[in-house]
């Protein structure tokens, strides 16, 4: 199963908000924010406040919830985001990218965009049934989210510093 390219980006950024809510939080500073806009390739409206950043930050709970939810409770959520925010998808071309899927206009809040998106996304894997690519990271004291849209699914651990955690404890397990 392939995911549209705008799925798989939209996918990667919510996961990484959510997970930024974990200890210790790292979306606490507009900077930080600056740094997700620019790494997930965000374009549109960006305040730059602490409005923005508030409104943000509020989103983490509500995509945690749309993420880890069952199929037809993430169903019920998708629905009343997208009526929500009165998403009316079009497809667009700009900048580098070829054709992909706006819900909402370029100009509305990146809390609202996010949402949205998140849930265009969430939109291909409902339908494809493949919401168990979304799982909480192996990691026993960590409640991160692992998203893992691999071939071979292979993912556990929602960082690096998880899987390496994990890693060593397991090899020192071995030498005992
Ligand atoms: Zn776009
Ligand atoms: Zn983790």
């Amino acid at each position: 199963m392939i995911f549209a390219h705008d799925t798989v980006v939209a996918m990667i950024s919510a996961v990484e908000l959510v997970n930024s809510a974990e200890e210790p939080d790292t979306m606490t500073e507009i900077a930080q924010l600056d740094q997700f806009f620019v790494t997930h390739a965000y374009t549109g409206t960006h305040a730059r406040d602490d409005a923005e950043l508030a409104a943000v930050r509020a989103q983490r709970g509500p995509l945690r919830a749309l993420l880890t939810a069952d199929r037809d409770t993430a169903v019920e959520l998708v629905n009343e985001i997208l009526a929500a925010h009165h998403a009316v998808p079009r497809l667009v071309r700009h900048d580098a990218l070829d054709y992909h899927i706006h819900a909402v206009p370029p100009d509305a809040p990146l809390d609202v965009r996010i949402a949205v998106e998140t849930a265009m996304a969430m939109i291909d894997l409902i339908r494809a049934d493949e919401l168990g690519r979304l799982d909480i990271c192996a990691d026993q004291a960590c409640e991160g989210i692992v998203l893992d849209l691999s071939r071979n699914r292979s993912r556990r651990y929602c960082s690096t510093a998880c899987g390496n955690r994990n890693a060593v404890a397991a090899y020192r397990a071995r030498k005992r």
